[in-house]
């Protein structure tokens, strides 16, 4: 990796794109997988590259649907395990979520060098190399996955998805959660929940309310989950970005 000052201001995005880069090298990530990050940072710029308070809202509703879920999957793809790979797997041991690489510019390769990859940060059980189902309404490839995973969820973290997919999973009747920067793509608008935040911030935030809010009552996880919309975060999202001229 080349030398990145740690006093440099722009630091944690720097090597944010040193690893993603040193990632596409390995054969995890894919080249688009470039473009699209840049597209996230962009946004991020105009949130204020912090966790703000629609994005805390959403990660709460997002861990208490996850634990309330019968059968809650996460689903992986090549950005999402280089940028966060251990605390996805952290987030899945923590809210009895399965995990299913599940890629968008899908390679069997791919897939198996994600696998083996996160297998080497301490997964366990990692769903995605022999794909059994098929999610109806998408291209041969993209509608891939397991019918013990993403198949058969009730509900479904896709963190930096595509729209077409998201669309898809919300027509199968799943519960869709996402993470993604962009509060006006069409993934953020068909999510039941939008977590608008950058996913470096977001999981390890997740992981951390998983760990408090597993202690809490089942009654008290569904009102969160009652009097949460997505809508309302959509929209103070979007108000966010409009004060980014108060920065200046
Ligand atoms: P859509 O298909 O949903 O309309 P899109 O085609 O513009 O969106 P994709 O490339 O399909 O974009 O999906 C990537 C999404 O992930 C983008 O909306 C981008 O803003 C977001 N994104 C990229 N990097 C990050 C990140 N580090 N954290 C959170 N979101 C990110
Ligand atoms: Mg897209």
């Amino acid at each position: 990796m080349t030398d990145i000052p740690p006093s440099h201001p722009r630091y944690l995005s720097l090597i944010t794109r040193e690893r993603l880069v040193e990632m596409v090298h390995r054969g995890i990530a894919s080249e688009a997988g470039l473009i699209a990050h840049g597209r996230g940072e962009a946004y991020d710029y105009l949130i204020g590259e912090r966790t703000n308070d629609f994005a805390e809202k959403a990660e709460r509703a997002a861990v208490a649907s996850l634990l309330l879920a019968e059968h809650p999957v996460i689903s992986i793809n090549g950005n999402a395990a280089a940028l966060s790979g251990k605390e996805l797997i952290e987030l899945g041991r923590e809210t009895g979520s399965l995990l299913e690489v599940n890629l968008f510019h899908r390679t069997g390769e791919r897939v198996e060098r994600i696998t083996e990859y996160l297998i080497s940060l301490g997964a366990k059980h990692i769903l995605g190399p022999e794909p059994d189902a098929r999610i109806p309404g998408l291209d041969h490839a993209r509608a891939l996955c397991h019918k013990d995973g993403i198949y058969s969820a009730d509900v479904v973290l896709v963190p930096l998805e595509d729209g077409d997919r998201a669309q898809a999973l919300k027509k199968m009747g799943k519960k869709v959660i996402t993470i993604d920067l962009n509060p006006l793509s069409r993934t953020a608008r068909a999510a039941d929940i939008t977590i608008v935040d950058n996913i470096i911030r977001a999981i390890p935030n997740m992981v951390s309310l998983a760990k408090e809010m597993k202690k809490t009552a089942e009654e008290e996880l569904q009102k969160i989950i009652d009097s949460y919309d997505n809508e309302h975060i959509l929209r103070s999202a979007l108000e966010e970005i409009g004060r980014a001229v108060d920065r200046l």
